[in-house]
């Protein structure tokens, strides 16, 4: 069964906020969806106002990406040092294949923390 982006806004922005439960609380945030599976992540920090974070569920096999948007947070990440095109990555299943990988093979989840946003 191949990835399918998710359509549904409102559904997207419980995957994004999913997402960010796991990575900042390192909570499992079950798949709002199918309630079977917990969601995927990850996040990526393109510039020091640019990130990006993808999540998904394997069960479902739905993904989304909320990218040009600012992550106030620290995190590891395997993709630290490579080059991501964003143009190149951001909206292909393919890519989801390559984080599912990743989750499997343990290199992700990432674990982070939450940065206060400067007043
Ligand atoms: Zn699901």
């Amino acid at each position: 069964m191949a990835w399918k982006e998710i359509g549904n806004r409102q559904d997207a922005i419980k995957f994004w906020q999913a997402g960010a439960v796991g990575l900042f609380d390192r909570k499992n945030s079950i798949c709002p969806l199918c309630e079977k599976q917990s969601v995927r992540f990850y996040a990526h920090h393109f510039s020091s106002d640019s990130s990006a974070i993808w999540s998904w569920c394997q069960h479902c096999k739905l993904w989304t990406v909320a990218s040009n948007m600012k992550l106030w947070g620290e995190f590891d990440d395997p993709f630290s040092n490579a080059e991501i095109s964003q143009y190149e990555c951001l909206q292909q299943p393919s890519w989801i294949d390559r984080l599912d990988e990743l989750w499997e093979a343990g290199t992700l989840p990432q674990y982070g923390r939450r940065i206060h946003k400067p007043v």
